[in-house]
């Protein structure tokens, strides 16, 4: 069992490099090639600029995979596990006391982790191709407001499960579902007001004209729009973006002012249709009820597989404590998990197709939505050419050139 998992985790982590190094040499071969889809739109010295920002992009991305999944390789293989969970033993003496401790190490841990990375990839990959805004002072408060967070948030839930496993050992995954669902429902209430006030501010759409169209656009589909809010996002980056949040009827549309520099009045709403076309085809709300029932099964299977006496053997150890054992059964889901990737990937897909599609019946807006999927390639850099084979597993969009394309023939 030991060697059997050794072997697949390497071989996932060889299959995603491998994924990655293959999209990056289609793109050499094809990246000074204009799409015809974006004749006129991206010109071949904006070719340049995307293949080398994509090269610089998933170079990184490639370092990172490789040198998080060695690290956590070696922890999980060869003794630093064990070794952190003794510690944390020998420190904490109430049993929620030790699987507390045991998290927010971890979550610490990985922010740390993470830092270099994220730090390069704004002031080193981001700024060299004109797309980094941030001030290394809010980079890092950032950092600090994120990680402070995630330790308060995941400190109070894992405080309640793991008093609720042992309150309820023989129920207890439904307990935790229970719990977990319902903090997670209510967090897509508050985060509009509590965490997402913390990172951006938000304040009505100054452009009256554009906000009146918004509504009636949004009427028209039966969606009744609270807010139509503008966020500072060029304050971090000069990547543009739109989005809807909110359950229910009434709903809030936030439009970054990157993207409001960029695109017309019609691209704009042709975009938002888009986004509208999510929420009437319920996208949103299937997708929150399936990742409910996935989290239920995956408490379940957790609950009977946590106490198997053939966990600490998957990663070589004798006996590992009740958190640890969690760890390594999550490493093995993510092994066995990943040959789904491209079945989440087409799913998302086929969601984008339909909402493409909506925008089309519901503003007959195919050329403004092309030209703004095509400006939104553009300024991004988005990288035109990916190998079809990586797209098929990854991508949770079309790739834009065929979407364009399907515009042109609505
Ligand atoms: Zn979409």
């Amino acid at each position: 069992m030991f060697f059997a998992f050794i072997a697949a985790y390497a071989g996932v982590l060889s299959l995603t490099l491998a994924f990655a190094a293959l999209n990056l040499r289609h793109q050499r071969e094809h990246g000074r090639e204009v799409p015809s889809e974006l004749a006129g739109v991206v010109e071949p010295e904006r070719l340049a600029r995307i293949e080398a920002y994509t090269r610089d992009g998933a170079r990184l991305g490639m370092i990172e995979r490789a040198t998080s999944g060695v690290v956590t390789g070696v922890c999980l293989f060869a003794g630093p596990l064990v070794f952190y969970d003794r510690f944390i033993e020998s420190i904490a003496t109430t049993f929620a006391g030790r699987g507390v401790a045991f998290v927010l190490g971890l979550v610490l841990l990985s922010g740390i982790f993470g830092l270099p990375f994220s730090y390069y990839r704004s002031f080193v990959v981001e700024a060299r191709h004109g797309f980094n805004r941030m001030s290394r002072g809010l980079f890092f408060a950032d950092w600090l407001k994120g990680t402070g967070l995630s330790l308060v948030l995941v400190g109070l839930l894992s405080a309640l499960a793991f008093w609720l496993v042992r309150a309820l050992p023989g129920s207890w995954w439904l307990w935790v579902w229970l719990a977990f669902t319902g903090v997670s429902l209510a967090l897509t209430f508050v985060a509009p007001y509590v965490i997402e006030p913390l990172f951006f501010r938000m304040e009505p759409l100054k452009i009256d004209a554009l906000a009146g169209e918004v509504r009636a656009l949004a009427e028209r589909a039966g969606v009744h729009v609270r807010r139509v809010l503008q966020v500072d996002a060029s304050r971090r980056s000069a990547h543009s973006n739109a989005y809807f949040t909110g359950l229910g009827r009434v709903k809030r549309v936030v439009l970054f002012d990157t993207l409001l520099s960029q695109m017309s009045h019609g691209e704009i709403l042709a975009v938002l249709s888009h986004e509208l076309g999510h929420w009437k085809k319920h996208h949103v709300l299937v997708r929150t009820l399936a990742s409910f029932a996935l989290s239920l099964v995956v408490a379940y299977v957790a609950f009977r597989a946590v106490s198997a006496p053939f966990v600490p053997g998957l990663v070589g150890a004798s006996a590992l404590s009740f958190p640890a054992r969690l760890v390594v059964l999550a490493a093995l889901a993510s092994v066995l998990t990943f040959p789904l990737t491209p079945l989440g990937a087409a799913w998302s897909r086929h969601d984008e197709w339909q909402a493409d599609r909506f925008a089309v019946e519901l503003a007959d807006c195919a050329p403004a939505l092309a030209s703004a999927l095509a400006k939104l390639s553009r300024e991004n850099l988005s990288n035109l050419h990916p190998h079809p084979l990586y797209a098929k597993f990854y991508y949770s969009h079309p790739p834009v050139t065929e979407r364009i394309r399907a515009l042109r023939h609505a």
